[in-house]
Parts: C-alpha cells; structure tokens; sequence
C-alpha cells in the first residue's frame, strides 16, 4: 500500500514537472520566434531608411531590435548566473509572456548543463554578434545622416552587411530552432517512458497487492471450512452424548420411580404425613425428571436422525391435533382455526410435533380467555410460512430470541410447568426443513409463532 502511495504521488509529481518543462520549451520556442521576426523587423526597416530617410523607419527599427537585445541580455545574464530581475527584465524585453519568464529561468538552471541546453545555448550566443552589429549598424546610419555622410556608396555598402547578417542570422536561429524542436519531441519521449514506467510499476504492485489479498482471504476461508468441519463434529458429538446420556438415564430412573411407588404402597399406614409429603415430592420430581429426559432425548434424536421428506397434507396434521387437545378446545369460546391448509413436502413426525409444541404452548400460556388458535398458511417465491397466533400471555420483546434456545424460560411464565426445550425443537425443526422460527407478541395481547419451510426439499 505505502509503494502504492509513493507511486501515485510519483506520478504527480511527474505531471508536475512534464508540465512545467513542457510549458518552458514551449516558452522559448515562442521566445525564439519572436527574436527572429525582431530581428528580420530590425534588417527590414533598416534598409527602407537606407532607401527612403524616411525616420520612421529608423523608429520602427529601434522597436524591432530591442526584442533579440533583450533576449541577448537575458542569455548573457543566465551564462554568468547574474541577478534573476536582470534576467527577466531581458526577458520581457524580448517579448516573452510575464507568466512564462520564471518557469525559462527555471528551465535553464536545472538543465543547463544537459546536452541539448549547452548546444543550444552555443547557437544562441554564435547569433548574438550579428544583432549586436545590425543594433551598432543602426547607431552608425543615424550618425553618418547626422554628419551628412550617408552617401550611395555607402548606403549600398551598408545594405549589403545588413543582408549578409539577415543570412546568416537565419541560420544560427534555424539551428536554434531545430535544437529546440528535438528537445521538445526527446523531452516528451522521456516524459512518456517515465509515464509508462510508473503505469506499470503501480499496476504491478497492485497486482501483487490483490494476489496477497486473495491469498490472505483463501487462507482464511480455508481456515474457516476447518472450524466449520470441527463445530460440526463437536456438535454432533455434544448430540450424541446428549442422546445416549439421556437414554441411559431412563433407566436408573424408573427404577426410582418404581421402589418409590412400592414404598408408598407397602409402607403407606406406617408413614406419617411428612412421610408421605417428602414420598410425594419425590415422585413430582421423578416424572418431571422423566419429562425433561424424553424431551432432552426428542431433541438430541431431531438432530442426529437422517431426515426423510415425504408430501404432507396438513389438514391432517391439524386434524390430528384437535383431537389431541379436544378437552382443552371443547372449552366455551375456544377453538383452533385454520384455514385449508397446503399440502407440503416435509418430515411429517416433524411437522405434527413442530405444530403439536406451538399448539401445546399457546394453551399452557393462556391467558384468563378460552383459548383461541388461528393457523394460517402463506407462501413466497421459495418458501412455505406458517403462523400459529394465540391469545395467550404474551411474551416481552426481550424474550423473542432467547426462548428459541433450549432451556431458555420466561422468567415471568415460571408458575406453568415446562422444560424449556419445546421451541428449540421447533427451532431445530424448521432448520432441518430449510426455514426458521421467530415470534412477534405484545404482553397481554398474545402471541404469533411464524415458521417456514422451504419448497425445494
Ligand atoms: P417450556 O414451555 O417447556 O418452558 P418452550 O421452549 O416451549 O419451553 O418455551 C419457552 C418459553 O417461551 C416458555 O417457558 C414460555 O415462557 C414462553 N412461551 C412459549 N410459547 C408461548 C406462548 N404461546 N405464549 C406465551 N409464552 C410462550
């Protein structure tokens, strides 16, 4: 990430700089131009006054040449690392843009001493002697028309150095011009190749970046699998041990419960009433005991059993589970209702005890009302969704996750006898048919179980 970092800001800084170099070369390329057409101007109007006397030309000349002087100031003063303000004021007199003077200076202080700069620089001064001379040429016309000494003769002697000088100029500036136009396409040739460097530089640390990346996350995922693979192992263990401890334990406890019974029929007239009340809270306790060991051992034999799916009609289910409760239903105003209900894949044991439990609690936690169940069935593009509604106690929103998990009571419901193990059952039920469990209740205001049930079983 930090070469990254250092890269990116490499490339700034690149763009920075190409800019400015760009922008520089560009400058004297203009700069360059303007001292040529200066010059040319200068020669020009110095021959029209040799021609005509006519001052303006003289006037015009004088505008003209200051433009290559200046330039000439500018470039003697940067050979002899002088004074920056003597170097600009060169500059702007020779007609280069105010906002592109500091950038040439720059420019020729850090690449002076490169090849194409020292070559430059060698034309720029082999053509400064020949505007020097037109610039002494001019000074000497003014002063032989002065001294009435500008005579034909000398006037074709002094248009033929004017010429010779345009001349050559043209050629030292062509040069100059040349070397300029080859720095400015090597220049690019660098700056592209830097370009293209730091391109593939970033892009190959990114690279790098996202294998590591990918490495890191198949690691990790790996990783994962194995801790899913263990959980799953110690769970199926913990679900074993569950199912064979509870199994197991059925037995010394009948056993409990029979010498109990045959105390209390055997010794029943020699007991006194303590006698019989400790005998009584014995056998409370053994079938309650038995009661949590067949739930603990329903539990354990839902989880570690393979699960068959058969087609369910779940009329018969409900059916099935009016009977189981008919006292409790032939109650005035109870009842349970449901609407016809779909025929489903599923384990059908599964279902009737999924259904049975929510059923069985929406009784034992009644409220004063008889108690009335609504079942009702609905379907989305993937899933089966039950809802079982009661008008029962109702359960705070505090208890909605907690009761799903096995032992997990009402802290309120205590009075009604109960495992805790009933809706963790449900819980794991509906896991095993592709779906889940949750519950929406308002205390006072009853209950609604929801279940789903996948359809691709
Ligand atoms: P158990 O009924 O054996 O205590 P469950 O797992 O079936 O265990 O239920 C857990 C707890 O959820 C219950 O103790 C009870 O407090 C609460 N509960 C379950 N069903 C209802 C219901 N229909 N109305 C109100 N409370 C309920």
């Amino acid at each position: 990430m930090f070469i990254i970092s250092v890269a990116s800001a490499l490339l700034i800084v690149k763009d920075f700089y190409s800019i400015k170099i760009q922008s520089s070369v560009r400058s004297y390329i203009n700069g360059q131009a303007e001292y040529s057409k200066g010059r040319n101007d200068a020669a020009v109007n110095l021959i029209n006054y040799l021609q005509t006397e006519n001052l303006v030309y003289i006037a015009e000349f004088k505008k003209a040449i200051a433009i290559p002087l200046g330039d000439n100031i500018a470039g003697n003063n940067l050979l002899v690392n002088g004074d920056d303000s003597k170097t600009k004021a060169g500059f702007l007199a020779g007609n280069n843009h105010p906002a592109d003077v500091s950038d040439m200076i720059w420019f020729y202080k850090t690449f002076s001493s490169f090849a194409f700069a020292q070559k430059a620089i060698k034309l720029w001064g082999a053509a400064a002697p020949h505007v020097n001379r037109l610039s002494t040429i001019g000074e000497m016309v003014q002063q032989l028309q002065q001294q009435g000494k500008l005579t034909p003769i000398a006037k074709e002697q002094l248009i033929e150095e004017i010429d010779g000088i345009s001349v050559l100029s043209s050629e030292w500036e062509s040069a100059f011009s040349r070397v300029l136009d080859d720095t400015a396409s090597d220049i690019k040739i660098v700056l592209q190749t830097v370009n293209i460097f730091l391109i593939l530089l970033i892009m190959s640390i990114s690279f790098l970046f996202v294998m590591k990346i990918i490495n890191s996350l198949n690691k990790s995922e790996s990783e994962l699998k194995a801790t899913v693979i263990m959980l799953n192992d110690t769970n199926r263990e913990l679900e074993n041990f569950s199912y064979v401890a509870s199994h197991d334990l059925k037995e010394p406890l009948r056993m409990v419960t029979n010498f109990l019974g045959l105390i209390e029929k055997k010794y029943n007239n020699q007991l006194d009433e303590t006698g019989k009340t400790y005998i009584h809270f014995a056998v409370d306790g053994a079938s309650r005991m038995k009661k949590l060991i067949d739930d603990l051992l329903e539990y354990s034999r839902t989880s570690i059993n393979k699960i068959t799916y058969e087609t369910v009609d779940l009329n018969e289910v409900i059916d099935r589970l009016r009977t189981d409760f008919q006292d409790v239903l032939a109650e005035p105003g109870a009842g349970l209702f449901a609407e016809a209900m779909p025929q489903i894949v599923a384990n059908k044991l599964q279902m009737q005890q999924l259904l049975q439990n929510l059923v069985a609690n929406a009784i034992k936690y009644r409220s004063e009302a008889a108690p009335q169940i609504y079942i009702t069935a609905s379907a989305t593009a993937d899933h089966w969704v039950f809802a079982v509604r009661d008008n029962g106690l109702g359960i705070e929103a505090e208890y909605f996750k907690t009761i799903f998990v096995i032992f997990q009571r009402l802290k309120t419901n205590k009075i009604q006898a109960g495992t805790g193990i009933g809706l963790a059952l449900c819980k794991k039920i509906a896991e095993r048919h592709g779906g889940e469990i949750w519950v929406e209740s308002e205390p006072g205001k009853g209950s609604t179980f929801f279940f789903t049930v996948s359809k691709q079983l």
